[in-house]
C-alpha cells in the first residue's frame, strides 16, 4: 500500500492505493501553479498530510511530476507547464513531512500503473501516451521502463511535428504537445473562432477540452476539425515512435482519454495512414484502463517497479 500523487498545473490529486492498484481513498486540491514553487510546495504538503491522516499504516509517498527529473530522482530539472527549473523537490518535501518521498515523471507513473494493473497488460514493449495539459510519454522496452541517458527518453510531447501557430512552453515551435494536448485543442478553436469561423463553440462561457469534445460528438464542424487535427498529429507521432522502438501496444490516457472510443477510433485511423509496415507491424492502440487516475496508481506503487 502506498500514497500516490499526481501533480498538475491546476489540480493536485492524491490517493491511498493498495498494492493491487485499487484506490482506497482519494483527495484533491486546487493549486495555483502560476504563484510559483513555494505555493505548490505548500499545497503538496497539505494534501500529503491529509492523506497521511487517513493512512492505516506507515507508507511511502510517490509523486508524478509533469517534467524531467535528475537521474537520482531528487531534483526536478525542468517542468515546462509549471515553469520550474532545477528545484530540489524531494529534499524540500521531506524536510516538511515525516515520510519518504519518491519522484517520477507523471506519464511514466501512468505507464507503470497501466502495465502492472491495466491496459498495457505487462507486455514487453509498450508505450503510454497521456493527453492533458501537456502530452506525456512512458515507455517500456523488454519489460524495462526506459528513461534514457538524461531522463528525457519518451518525452514525446516535445517531438517536433511541423510549424504551429503558437510556441510550446518549452520554448520550441511545433512540439506534439501544441497539436495534441487539451491545451492545444482550446488554443486551436480559439484561433479559428477569432478568424470568424461560425461554431456552437461560440456559446461557451469558458471553453475547455471537454466542451469541445462534447460539441464534436454533437457534430459541430469546428470542434470536429480540431479533434481530427489532434488525432492526425497523434497518428503521425505514433507511427514515428513505432519506426523507432516498435511497441506492441499503446495506451492513451490523461484527461482527454475520457472522450473514449470517439477519440480512440480517430487516433487509430490516423495512425493506420502513417504506419510504415501496416501489414505486419500494426500496434494495438487502447484506452488507458485507469484514464486520468493512472498517475496516482503508478506513483503509489513506484517502490515495486523502479
Ligand atoms: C512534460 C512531460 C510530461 C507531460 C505531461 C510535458 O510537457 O515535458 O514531462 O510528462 O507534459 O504532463
Ligand atoms: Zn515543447
Amino acid at each position: 500500500m502506498g500514497i500516490g500523487i499526481d501533480l498538475g498545473g491546476t489540480t493536485i490529486k492524491g490517493g491511498i492505493v493498495s498494492s493491487q492498484g485499487d484506490i482506497l481513498e482519494e483527495c484533491f486540491k486546487m493549486t495555483e501553479s502560476h504563484r510559483g514553487y513555494a505555493s505548490v510546495l505548500d499545497d503538496l504538503t497539505d494534501l500529503i498530510n491529509c492523506l497521511l491522516e487517513l493512512a492505516p499504516e506507515e507508507m511511502v509517498v510517490g509523486i508524478g511530476i509533469p517534467g524531467i527529473l535528475s537521474q537520482d530522482g531528487s531534483t526536478v530539472l525542468s517542468c515546462p507547464n509549471l515553469e520550474w527549473k532545477n528545484v530540489a523537490l524531494k529534499k524540500d518535501l521531506e524536510a516538511r513531512l515525516t515520510v519518504k518521498v519518491l519522484l517520477v515523471n507523471d506519464a511514466t507513473a501512468a505507464c507503470i500503473a497501466e502495465s502492472a494493473f491495466g491496459s498495457l497488460g505487462g507486455k514487453a514493449n509498450a508505450m503510454m501516451i497521456t493527453l492533458g495539459t501537456g502530452v506525456g510519454g512512458g515507455l517500456i522496452l523488454n519489460h524495462k521502463i526506459i528513461t534514457g541517458a538524461h531522463g528525457v527518453a519518451s518525452e514525446v510531447g516535445h517531438m517536433v511535428m511541423g510549424k504551429n501557430f503558437y510556441s510550446c512552453e518549452c520554448g520550441k515551435n511545433g512540439c506534439l504537445e501544441t497539436f495534441a494536448s487539451a491545451t492545444a485543442l482550446v488554443r486551436y478553436c480559439d484561433m479559428r473562432l477569432k478568424q470568424g469561423v461560425r461554431s456552437s463553440l461560440e456559446k461557451a462561457k469558458m471553453m475547455d477540452a471537454k466542451f469541445i469534445v462534447n460539441e464534436a460528438k454533437s457534430g459541430d464542424a469546428l470542434a470536429l476539425e480540431a479533434i481530427d487535427r489532434l488525432a492526425e498529429y497523434l497518428g503521425m507521432a505514433i507511427s514515428n515512435i513505432s519506426d523507432l522502438v516498435d511497441p506492441e501496444i499503446y495506451a492513451i490516457g490523461g484527461g482527454l482519454s475520457y472522450s473514449g472510443e470517439f477519440l480512440l477510433e480517430k487516433i487509430s485511423l490516423a495512425t493506420k495512414k502513417y504506419l510504415t509496415y501496416p501489414d505486419f507491424a500494426t500496434p494495438e492502440i487502447v484506452l488507458a484502463r485507469f484514464r486520468n487516475e493512472a498517475g496516482i496508481i503508478g506513483a503509489a506503487n513506484l517502490v515495486n517497479y523502479i
